[in-house]
C-alpha cells in the first residue's frame, strides 16, 4: 500500500501528477512524469501547479512529454541517472574542469552531459 503522493506546494492537497527536479549544476528545472520514488531536489506537483510553474531567474525549465506515448524506461532511467550525477556534489579536492563536459545524449533541448574523466596512467 503506497500513500497517494500530494502536491508539495503549500496549502495544495491535489494529487501529484508531475515531479519537478532541480538540476543545480545546470540551472535547469526538469518537469517530468511523477517519479517512482522521491529524491532530494525533487518536488511533486499537481497538474495546475505544474502548468503555472515558472523557473527562477536565470533558470531554464525543461518539460518532458507526459502525454501520448510515455517515455521508455531507458529514457527515464538515463534522465534520472543524469540528474543524480548532476546533483551529486563533486568530491572535495577534485573540482570538475570547466568546459570539458562530454555530451552523451539529447532529449528535446535537454542535453545530457557527463564530465570527462581524466584518464590516469598507472
Ligand atoms: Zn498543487
Amino acid at each position: 500500500m503506497s500513500p497517494v503522493r500530494r502536491c508539495s506546494r503549500t496549502a495544495c492537497s491535489q494529487p501529484a501528477v508531475f515531479t519537478l527536479t532541480y538540476v543545480y549544476a545546470d540551472s535547469t528545472a526538469v518537469l517530468g512524469p511523477l517519479a517512482t520514488y522521491a529524491e532530494p531536489h525533487c518536488y511533486d506537483l499537481c497538474a495546475e501547479h505544474a502548468e503555472r510553474l515558472t523557473a527562477p531567474r536565470g533558470w531554464e525549465v525543461v518539460r518532458l512529454p507526459t502525454e501520448g506515448v510515455p517515455p521508455s524506461t531507458d529514457d527515464l532511467e538515463a534522465l534520472a541517472n543524469a540528474v543524480r550525477e548532476a546533483a551529486r556534489p563533486a568530491p572535495a579536492g577534485k573540482a570538475e574542469p570547466v568546459g570539458q563536459a562530454v555530451e552523451i545524449g539529447r532529449r528535446g533541448h535537454l542535453r545530457v552531459l557527463r564530465s570527462a574523466q581524466p584518464q590516469r596512467d598507472r
